[in-house]
């Protein structure tokens, strides 16, 4: 029988699809395969888990669930899916910063892929800065039902980052985030000679782009908290939704008064 990937659009080259159920089993097959490539739950729409010899599936692994409360980390088996995660972290009090869209995909499957989901209310988006005059903008996408609550929690966001200091978790994963990303800004020419514009067009030193990961590692709470006193300011804030205005105008304007825009930008007086 030809195996395909969940939609079908894929048919891999070979239908040798091994289930492991314990790690010897694993280690066994890793051992054997002339070549051995592993699945999740299929929801990629290309060949990244097609093998011509052997795939290797651990659905059917043993569960490994090992929670470090102290650390906030879990460590889970290779089989593991956001589906089985979730209410056993939720079941001790935690949660996933974020989430695949559906149950059934496999951690390990969406840490490969740096799946994201979609529409995920809580789902954050960095703020975004830059060098020139202009606006510094957050935001992200949202399950419209919850559009109103997302851009609650984003001005509540914002407040506390002039308000308190910024916890040494979140410090410590902006940080690693911003530095351990650093090198995919040269990751093609095109990333490179972006790079090198940047440069040039704000006139900075060579030495900016050797220093920044330094930089960006001395970053402190109170730098945090300083800069977003100066440059946060709730009362020159614009917030812009684009959606269903006949759902959205209601609770939208609990927080702060509607004004309705064409696409152009163009004040609408009536309309749909
Ligand atoms: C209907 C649908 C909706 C989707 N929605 C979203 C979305 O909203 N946002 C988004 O970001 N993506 C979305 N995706 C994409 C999907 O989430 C990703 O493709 C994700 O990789 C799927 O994970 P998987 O478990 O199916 O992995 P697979 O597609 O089976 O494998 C992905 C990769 O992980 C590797 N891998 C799998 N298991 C292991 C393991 N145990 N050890 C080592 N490597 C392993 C595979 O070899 C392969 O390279 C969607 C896909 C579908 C079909």
């Amino acid at each position: 029988m030809t195996e395909t990937n969940w939609a079908g659009n894929i048919a891999y080259a070979t239908s040798n699809i091994a289930k492991p159920r314990t790690v010897a089993e694993v280690q066994a097959l890793v051992r054997s395969a002339r070549k051995l490539r592993p699945l999740g739950s299929r929801h990629s729409f290309n060949w990244i888990s097609d093998s011509d010899d052997t795939i290797v599936s651990l659905k059917g692994l043993e569960r490994l669930y090992r929670l470090d409360r102290a650390n906030r980390t879990v460590t889970v088996d290779g089989g593991m899916t956001y589906g089985e995660l979730a209410p056993r972290l939720d079941a001790d009090g935690f949660a996933l910063a974020n989430l695949a869209s559906l149950p059934h995909i496999s951690i390990v499957g969406a840490v490969s892929t740096a799946t994201h989901g979609s529409q995920c209310w809580a789902s954050s988006r960095p703020v975004n800065s830059r060098r020139t005059p202009g606006p510094i903008s957050a935001g992200g996408e949202f399950v419209a039902l919850h559009t109103a609550d997302s851009v609650a929690e984003i001005l509540k966001e914002l407040a506390s980052m002039r308000d308190a200091d910024v916890t040494d978790v979140e410090l410590a994963r902006a940080k690693d985030q911003i530095i351990k990303s650093f090198p995919a800004r040269f990751a093609t020419r095109a990333n490179v000679a972006a790079q090198l514009a940047e440069l040039a067009v704000f006139g900075l030193p060579d030495s900016y782009i050797t220093d920044y990961t330094k930089k960006i590692a001395a970053v402190t709470k109170d730098d945090v908290r300083r800069v977003a006193r100066k440059y946060l300011d709730p009362n020159r804030l614009t917030i812009v939704v684009v959606g269903d205005r006949k759902t959205l105008a209601e609770p939208l304007a609990k927080l702060a008064p509607v004004e309705d825009r064409d696409l152009d930008g163009n004040p609408l007086t009536s309309g749909p």
